[in-house]
C-alpha cells in the first residue's frame, strides 16, 4: 500500500513524525509537508510564485506552499503511482466543527479526496497535546478498516479528532457530526514598533452546539470523534427561497 502523509504545521512537526512511523509498518510512506507552520491555510493553492520540492535530511518532502499545494503536486506532478490513501496530521490541536473550513489540516486531506483519493485528516484534541502516536495508530486502524471494505459509493474523506490520552485509555469510536463554534472572538489590536496599530486575528468562538451527536461531544466523553465529509456547499432548501425571489 502506498500512503501519501501531509499536515498544515509543518514538516518538523511531531504530528507528522508520529504518522510516518505508524504508516511505515503497513506501507510505502512519502511525507510531503510545508516549509513552514500553515495551520489555517484552508484549501489555498499558491499561484503567484513557482514552487520547490526539498529533501529534509529525514526524508521528508518539503514544500514553500500550502498544504493543498504539497498534495497537489505530490499526486500531479511528484509521485509516480497515485497514492492509495492520503493521511494528514497529525494536527497540533482539534479540528472540530467550523474549524474545518479554515482548517489546512483538513484541506491537503480534501485536496486528496479531490484528485480521487480516500484521504483522513487527524487532530489530536488538545493544546498542548502529547500523545501523537496514538491519534496515529487510530489513523492506520481507520484506513485499514477503510482499505478492508471500501465503500461502494467511492472515497470518503474523514474528518479524525482524537483525544489527548493513551490508546489503552480512548473509549471507543463515534462517527458524529460536526458541531457548531460561537462567533470567533474580536481581532486583538497591537502597536508594531513603528507605531503602527496592526491586529491578531483572535482566537475562534468556544463550542456552542456540542450536544450529543457531534464531535465536540465525542471528544469530550474520551472518544474519537469520525465525521465522514462532502464538498457540496449548495444550501439546498434554499434554491427555492432564492428562485423565489428572483421570479423564477
Ligand atoms: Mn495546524
Amino acid at each position: 500500500m502506498r500512503i501519501l502523509l501531509s499536515n498544515d504545521d509543518g514538516y518538523f512537526a511531531p504530528g507528522l513524525a508520529a504518522l510516518e512511523r505508524a504508516f511505515s509498518r503497513i506501507g510505502e510512506v512519502t511525507v510531503v509537508a510545508p516549509e513552514a507552520d500553515r495551520s489555517g491555510a484552508s484549501n489555498s493553492l499558491t499561484l503567484d510564485r513557482p514552487l520547490m520540492l526539498r529533501k529534509a535530511p529525514n526524508g521528508f518532502y518539503f514544500v514553500n506552499g500550502t498544504p493543498t499545494d504539497c498534495v497537489h503536486l505530490a499526486v500531479t506532478g511528484m509521485l509516480e503511482h497515485v497514492p492509495d490513501v492520503v493521511v494528514s496530521g497529525v494536527n497540533a490541536g482539534s479540528n472540530m466543527g467550523d474549524d474545518t473550513i479554515y482548517s489546512g489540516t483538513v484541506a491537503a486531506a480534501t485536496e486528496g479526496y479531490l484528485l480521487g483519493i480516500p484521504a483522513v485528516a487527524v487532530s489530536l484534541a488538545a493544546k498542548n497535546g502529547v500523545h501523537y502516536d496514538t491519534a496515529a495508530r487510530v489513523a492506520v486502524e481507520l484506513v485499514e478498516r477503510w482499505l478492508d471494505a471500501p465503500p461502494a459509493e467511492g472515497p470518503v474523506l474523514l474528518n479524525v479528532n482524537v483525544p489527548d490520552r493513551p490508546f489503552e485509555q480512548l473509549q471507543g469510536y463515534e462517527v458524529v457530526r460536526l458541531g457548531r463554534r460561537h462567533k470567533a472572538e474580536p481581532v486583538i489590536p497591537a502597536r508594531n514598533p513603528r507605531g503602527e496599530t496592526v491586529y491578531w486575528v483572535g482566537a475562534a468562538g468556544a463550542a456552542a452546539d456540542a450536544g450529543p451527536g457531534t464531535d465536540f461531544f465525542a471528544v469530550e466523553q474520551g472518544r474519537v470523534a469520525v465525521t465522514p465529509l462532502q464538498l457540496d456547499l449548495t444550501h439546498r432548501e434554499q434554491l427555492g427561497t432564492v428562485q423565489t425571489w428572483l421570479g423564477l
